[in-house]
């Protein structure tokens, strides 16, 4: 599936602003799988990044429809708990790429009610 279908579909169903989609669009070539459930943002200055690699984890999570969740390293970084809520643009990037790399079709656990930001 292209990123550009990818990416309607996310805004579609899952709510997700246009320019954050498009911040995780420019960062789907600097993912990296490091294990099954693990994956490296490379970080990007100018997209705001501070550290030269984001570690985008999906775990276990029972609040959210799904039972899954993305965890970004960046969430330990900043301060505020609004934020640690809302899916960063490192995750989207993991999204988008797993979307891309076909990994959604077989694998439901990271279905669309999941990735919501709220
Ligand atoms: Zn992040």
């Amino acid at each position: 599936m292209g990123l550009e279908k990818i990416k309607a579909e996310l805004k579609a169903k899952s709510g997700f602003r246009a320019s954050i989609l498009d911040r995780g669009e420019k960062r789907v070539r600097d993912v990296a799988q490091v294990a099954n459930d693990q994956w490296e943002v490379m970080g990007r200055p100018e997209l705001g990044d501070e550290f030269e690699s984001y570690t985008v984890t999906l775990v276990r999570d029972p609040f959210t429809q799904s039972g899954w969740r993305y965890l970004c390293s960046c969430y330990e970084h900043r301060s505020g708990r609004g934020r640690r809520r809302k899916l960063c643009s490192h995750a989207l990037a993991v999204i988008l790429w797993r979307r891309h790399n076909n990994f959604a079709l077989t694998d439901n656990s990271t279905g669309d009610n999941g990735e919501r930001s709220s």
